[in-house]
């Protein structure tokens, strides 16, 4: 078989980026794979190439709706019309009818929960699927910041839907991790497949600020010097929103913000706006990035720093992926050290939220639970999965069950605290960043980098952005073509 004849023919590409081929070959060669590749470098066309070239269907895991969306309509955009999205958001009906005729789909996303469904697994039982997928894979690791408890079952899953090949994707892995994905999804003789996620072309920068007002005019500097396009990171969705405006007021053209607080139309919207070059400035929270593919990005500026460094060295990876030159900069002042411990206590339920999930709410239907107890979706999932595992087969009354459930949360909170240590040393590390960035990942800096860091003696003032025109805001035929998007 050729597969750079394939790559060409079905996706237009006249060569594999670094990895791709090699994953796609050991999966073809029915080896279960580990892959880790950096952010943007390709990661979907591993299971989407061997999909077509084998027969049966691919079943492809994703943690995050609105990130199985995009991953859905960028297939469709690309043609292909066997592709389905089995999760909550699919209205009732269009569910149905999907379930009622699942062979007729080639490619089948699905979320982890509704893959525990005990309706779904005989219907995927009676197909015949050749590739079973885990996007995000390190979210199966409790070692990983971002542990989902309900990817702890994929390995279950997988041998009730006739071992597939299996294939677990990340961008994001230590060693320790990649272990634990081996071993939760039972395939410890899988072969790992990993790649540097050293980004040479992204220049990485710590600037100490003494105070807010500090902060804003570092910012307004660097915006204004580079234009653009870039992404500020802020912590809070109220932050992102005063800055957002705040640099419309003082003069920066094609700003706007971005959260997971906006209705959903409004935020593809924003984002096909600034993969358009019709904004140039997103000041955004986490909820940005993931599956905005967006090339040329000059710059991500962490007005607030992430709490992980796997979610840095995410956020920052979506910089540069022309391979131009690029710079990340973490704007710091001593004043933002609590936020990020904030931020970490308040995705674990608190005290009150346990207690009264087991006591009043545990039997309710999960929108009335979360209204209810006001929940945000990860705490939702903790409460469900810990209280479901620890009563399962045996009898606790509620006070034992509230206690057990604290204690799994106070260690998951310390386990999160030290990730955020691990971040803060490495914003005040003394030697080179990329060396200790890359060190976190059990990589070595194999040669220097041209435009490293600040602590290798390079200046934000070296670097040269050539700014990206940017075009008029929306036309028409840039609207139907989101209409188009939307309506599917
Ligand atoms: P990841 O999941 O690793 O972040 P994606 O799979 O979304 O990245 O791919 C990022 C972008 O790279 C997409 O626009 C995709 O079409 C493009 N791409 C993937 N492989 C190739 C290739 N071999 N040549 C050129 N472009 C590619």
């Amino acid at each position: 078989m050729n597969l750079q004849k394939e790559l060409k023919e079905r996706f237009g590409y006249s060569s594999f980026r670094e990895g791709q081929e090699e994953i796609i070959l050991s999966v073809l060669n029915q080896r279960d794979t580990v892959a880790m590749l950096p952010t943007g470098t390709g990661k979907s066309l591993c299971y989407q190439l061997p999909g077509y070239l084998k027969k049966g269907q691919v079943l492809i895991i994703s943690p995050l709706l609105s990130l199985m969306q995009d991953q859905v309509e960028q297939m469709k955009v690309m043609g292909e019309k066997r592709v389905i999205a089995l999760n909550s958001f699919l209205p009732y009906m269009e569910r149905r009818s999907a379930l009622e005729q699942l062979h007729v789909y080639k490619f089948i996303f699905i979320s982890p929960e509704m893959l525990m469904s005990p309706v779904i697994i005989p219907l995927l039982q009676t197909l015949h699927i050749s590739l079973f997928v885990i996007d995000e894979a390190h979210c199966i690791s409790q070692w990983g910041p971002d542990f989902r408890p309900d990817y702890l079952k994929l390995g279950e899953m997988k041998e009730k839907i006739g071992n597939p090949t299996t294939l677990a994707l990340t961008a994001t892995a230590t060693g320790e991790v990649r272990k634990d994905i081996k071993r939760v999804l039972q395939m410890e003789g899988a072969v790992e497949k990993v790649y540097s996620i050293n980004r040479e072309n992204i220049g990485l920068f710590v600037e100490k600020v003494t105070n807010h007002s500090d902060k804003l005019d570092k910012l307004l500097e660097y915006v204004t010097t580079w234009g653009g396009p870039g992404i500020i990171y802020f912590s809070s969705k109220r932050m992102a929103e005063d800055v957002s405006l705040w640099l419309g007021e003082n003069g920066v053209s094609g700003v706007a913000h971005y959260h997971g607080g906006m209705e959903q139309e409004d935020r593809i919207l924003i984002q096909q706006q600034f993969l358009s070059n019709k904004l140039r400035i997103i000041c955004a929270t986490s909820a940005f990035g993931m599956g905005v593919n967006k090339e040329n990005i000059r710059f991500v500026i962490h007005f607030h720093f992430s709490s992980n460094i796997e979610a840095f060295s995410q956020e920052i990876g979506r910089a540069g992926r022309d391979g131009e030159s690029s710079v990340s900069v973490v704007l710091y002042s001593e004043q933002d050290l609590s936020i990020p411990l904030q931020l970490i206590q308040s995705e674990l339920p608190e005290d009150l939220q346990i207690q009264r999930y087991v006591k009043e709410a545990r039997q309710g239907q999960a929108n009335e639970i979360i209204d209810l107890l006001q929940l945000s979706e990860i705490q939702y999932r903790f409460l469900t999965y810990y209280s479901d595992e620890l009563t399962r087969g045996r009898t606790l009354s509620h006070d034992r069950l509230i206690e057990k459930m604290k204690q799994i949360r106070n260690n998951r909170l310390q386990y999160k605290k030290d990730k955020l240590l691990s971040m803060i040393e490495w914003l005040q590390v003394d030697s080179c960043r990329r060396e200790k960035l890359l060190h976190y990942f059990d990589e070595v800096l194999e040669q220097e980098n041209n435009f490293c860091c600040d602590q290798c003696g390079y200046s934000l003032k070296d670097f040269k952005c050539r700014p990206t025109d940017t075009q008029n805001p929306i036309e028409t035929r840039w609207e139907k073509r989101l209409e188009k998007l939307l309506l599917g």
